[in-house]
């Protein structure tokens, strides 16, 4: 084939810039079209979360610069489900993308708080598609498929081109029965697979788990069972999303004569989002946590936020006894309907701590299975999934590398004919021919850093990172028009130490020594050149700290001239 006809074959790609290689900020494109002329759509548009890595960056999204290059061919932004991994981007990159959104009804409601919150909801063509609605845009005709996870209307996508048909998962599992929403539509993922499926793009978080992910009945039982014994007030922690966790936990507190009072602005938001769609109807009115301070103990029940030891979550409050209205001690009950987030394991575990030192009786999934079941497929539903769809090659995602890695092979051991796990930023050529990675991408991370969206790793927060870890020092170098020092250099320390063996106050004193001196032995013309200065400052000072502290804090050389 010529170099030319090659250039103008219409070719499925599959590229993900986020949520290949991690569990999180999930945001994957599918193009349609000859290489220099392709027509995009992205399914998801998510965050992920900060850690003690990045200081005072709590929010991480992907970086669209490669396809923001493109933003006038995509087609339109497809959201599968309402969980921040998957939507918490749209309302920071919605402008760089500037696309038409489609989502169903749930989805859109929380899509629309967002839009609302960055100033966008006029701007933005939202489209609401009925579960298991089908639309086409341009080359790709979009199916819904209706799929069980851990949020109402979670949506698979059966993506039908030119070149072949895609089952994009999103992410699932099989709940046989999920007391919300309907259970997933097996019958269609079959037809889809009689029909054909060229890949299957799936989700990998429990490829380590063998058998299934269990039932949110299961859990309706566990809970009931539980809360009817407990005596005191009881709180209860989980995620907000889950509505069908949250209506277990109410009707398990009606039947204990409980009131519910929601606890966590996430609590509201969400339950608004539900009965906005028909969920969570029959129930008693929620509580103000206002009113719910004066019930008698064993007639209250918190629905609390703040299961992953958030610190400015709702639970996390109460364990440190600064909610104002909410206090638990000896005698209440703290229940985890929930698991533990990988990376989560001290927050969580410190604030168990709190409650327990409080008297708090604390139940978790470790000594109470069954309290919890993950949303997420584990081997045996992939097994099934890979059965009902027979795709031609598995494209694992959602998942670290291992996850991602183990569900290839696992695929492998199913038979399935190709399998391949992208890393972001690979593109993917699907069809026509073998599988293969065709093009590397660039496809980094953008920070929240204080309201502004940094390059992942910006200087600020490298600064700040390395001011965490070896302090800071302040000083001030005051010069006349000839040069010369016309006071005594001035020090200051952030977070450096001193003993009686050797105070602070004398450390400083003989850094400020070791400044001047710096600064003496400069040439006259370099003395006139503010960066000069500050550089030989700053390097005497560093080497003079490595001697002292064994550390090199940052030096920040403030110089005057008079
Ligand atoms: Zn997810
Ligand atoms: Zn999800």
């Amino acid at each position: 084939m010529s170099a030319m006809s090659s250039n103008t074959e219409n070719e499925l790609v599959f590229l993900p810039l986020g949520g290949s290689n991690e569990i999180g900020m999930n945001f994957n494109l599918y193009g349609y079209g000859p290489p220099d002329d392709r027509k995009w759509i992205v399914v998801d548009l998510g965050v992920t979360f900060g850690d003690v890595t990045t200081p005072g960056v709590e929010v991480i999204m992907p970086d669209p610069a490669f396809i923001e290059e493109h933003a006038r061919d995509i087609l339109g932004i497809v959201l599968t489900h309402a969980h921040e991994d998957h939507i918490g981007a749209v309302g920071w990159l919605w402008p760089r993308l500037k696309a038409p959104l489609y989502a169903t009804p749930f989805t859109a409601f929380l899509l629309r708080e967002k839009l609302r919150d960055a100033g966008l909801l006029d701007e933005v063509s939202l489209t609401e598609v009925p579960l298991g609605g089908r639309f086409q845009l341009g080359p790709f005709d979009i199916e819904l498929v209706t799929i069980t996870h851990s949020i109402p209307e979670p949506n698979g996508l059966a993506i039908r081109t030119p070149a072949g048909t895609i089952l994009h998962t999103g992410d699932w599992k099989i709940d046989p029965d999920p007391l919300i929403g309907g259970p997933a539509d097996i019958e269609k993922l079959r037809r889809l697979g009689d029909e054909g499926v060229l890949a299957m793009v799936c989700d990998s978080t429990n490829v380590f788990v063998d058998g299934e992910a269990g039932s949110e009945a299961g859990v309706r039982d566990a809970l009931f069972e539980l809360i009817a014994g407990l005596k005191g007030k009881v709180a209860v922690a989980c995620f907000a999303s889950n509505v069908a966790r949250l209506d277990s936990v109410v009707r398990a507190a009606e039947a204990a004569g409980r009131r519910v009072s929601l606890v966590g602005r996430s609590m509201h938001r969400i339950t608004a989002a539900a009965k906005s769609v028909g969920l969570l109807q029959d129930v008693q009115p929620f509580v103000p946590d206002t009113e719910a301070r004066h019930f008698p103990p064993d007639q209250v029940l918190y629905l609390c936020t703040g299961s992953q030891g958030e610190p400015r979550a709702a639970l996390s409050r109460i364990a440190d006894g600064t909610h104002p209205h909410v206090n638990l001690g000896e005698g209440d009950a703290c229940i985890f309907s929930s698991r533990v987030i990988p990376g989560n394991e001290i927050p969580i575990r410190n604030l168990q701590n709190k409650l327990a030192d409080r008297g708090v009786r604390l139940y978790t999934d470790r000594d109470h299975p069954g309290i919890h079941v993950s949303g997420h497929p584990c081997r045996g539903e992939l097994a099934q999934m890979y059965q009902w769809a027979r795709p031609g090659i598995a494209v694992p995602t959602h998942g670290e590398r291992r996850h991602l890695l183990e569900h290839v092979a696992f695929a492998r051991e199913l038979q399935v004919p190709e399998q391949l796990a992208p890393r972001n930023g690979d593109m993917v050529r699907l069809a026509p021919g073998r599988p293969q990675v065709i093009d590397e991408v660039p496809a980094g991370r953008l920070f929240l850093d204080g309201g502004v969206l940094t390059p992942e790793n910006s200087e600020p927060l490298r600064e700040r990172r390395h001011a965490a870890h070896n302090g800071v020092l302040m000083v001030s170098v005051v010069l006349d028009r000839k040069g010369r020092l016309a006071t005594d250099v001035g020090l200051r320390a952030i977070g450096l130490p001193g003993d009686e063996e050797y105070p602070l106050e004398e450390a400083l004193d003989d850094l400020a020594e070791d400044a001047e001196e710096a600064v003496r032995k400069l040439g006259a013309e370099e003395r006139q050149d503010d960066s000069a200065v500050r550089a030989a400052v700053g390097r005497t000072l560093k080497k003079a700290s490595q001697r002292i502290w064994e550390r090199r804090p940052v030096v920040e050389t403030l110089v005057t001239r008079v």
